[in-house]
């Protein structure tokens, strides 16, 4: 395993502060991907091997896990945010960059005696009372996997697949600037407990709802560009019309962003309360991170988010400022 810039002191603390602990409350940030929850239910499994009481939770108002992610295992570990409990001893937090993304479980960390962050942005406002950030790693599964190791776990099929799950959700199945040997020497160690790289990658990547065609269309058709800005926008009437849930627009992203034109893409997501979920890309040139920071929001360099409360047009335009602030 390749060293990270994380101190060892601090993976002791960790290691000690935990060891302390017999209830332990994991989290991860809202409207979960790969990443969150896998690298939160890893850790989830080699807690629970060591006789530890596990409560693994993100806090979205509707409480329910992506269809996308349906197949990791450990979601029986997994509570509701009000069965979280009110002051947990010790918090860990996986891949959450600021606090907010805590969403409603944000109050449990404030009242947590020990708040452990694990996680990997760069942008990171180090919130814990106990901080592992890597921002040099390409996944928050990355630093869970050090963490299993640590803790005394080894890597079976059902830890490996919620790592993998992690691992290639955050590097676009390895294709993105983050993936560097480690990554791939990860992904070796991960496949050799025999998963089904392939079933994972299907579930990932390569089915939909019919319905998500029928919104991607739409969501096509209006699509604009605008000099080297590429966007488009997914209302809930879009989904309403075919049942389609939130969770389902997260690939709509990749396609708009194909434009060779565009530097930027965004893509605006009502979710389920009328908020704006903002999914912007950017092709190397501009921080989209700072962008979104402006905004409220953070991420990495070249993938970033935050929510806004506006109308489209409203949204666009402080966007296009902020871009031209940056750029
Ligand atoms: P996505 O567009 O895939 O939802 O998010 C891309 C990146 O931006 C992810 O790394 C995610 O952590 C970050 N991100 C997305 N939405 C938000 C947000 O509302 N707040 C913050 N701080 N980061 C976000
Ligand atoms: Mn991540």
């Amino acid at each position: 395993m390749e060293c990270c810039p994380i101190p060892e002191s601090s993976w002791d603390r960790a290691l000690r502060l935990i060891g302390r602990h017999d209830e332990i409350g994991l989290a991860c940030h809202v409207n979960p991907d790969g990443d969150a929850l896998g690298s939160m239910l890893a850790v989830a499994f080699v807690l629970r091997s060591m006789g530890k009481r596990v409560v693994a939770s993100f806090g979205d108002r509707h409480f329910a896990v992506p269809r996308l992610l349906g197949f990791l295992p450990g979601q029986e570990m997994l509570v509701p945010p009000e069965q979280f409990p009110a002051a947990p001893d010790l918090m860990i937090v996986f891949d959450c960059s600021t606090f907010e993304r805590v969403g409603l479980l944000g109050a449990n960390a404030a009242s947590a005696r020990e708040v452990i962050v694990v996680d990997h942005h760069p942008s990171n406002t180090g919130f814990g009372t106990l901080d592992l950030i890597d921002a040099t790693a390409a996944a928050t599964a990355m630093l869970a996997e050090q963490l299993v190791y640590r803790l005394g776990g080894r890597l079976d099929r059902d830890i490996a697949t919620c790592l993998y799950a992690g691992l290639v959700t955050d590097t676009g199945s390895f294709r993105y600037s983050s993936v560097t040997p480690a990554v791939h020497q990860m992904a070796a160690r991960l496949v050799a407990t025999g998963l089904r790289t392939d079933e994972i990658a299907r579930e990932l990547w390569d089915r939909s709802p019919f319905g998500y065609l029928k919104v991607l269309a739409h969501a096509l058709e209006r699509v604009t560009l605008e000099g080297s800005l590429v966007w488009t926008y997914v209302s809930r009437v879009d989904r309403a019309a075919y049942g389609l849930p939130y969770s389902e627009l997260e690939g709509i992203i990749d396609i708009v962003r194909r434009a060779d034109e565009a530097e930027v893409a965004v893509v605006l997501k009502e979710d389920d309360h009328g908020d704006w979920q903002v999914s912007t890309r950017s092709k190397g040139t501009v921080d989209v991170a700072a962008v979104c920071a402006a905004l409220g929001g953070g991420g990495h360099h070249n993938a970033a988010g935050y929510t806004s409360y506006d109308t489209v047009e409203e949204t666009m335009a402080k966007f296009r400022r902020e871009l031209r602030r940056v750029s």
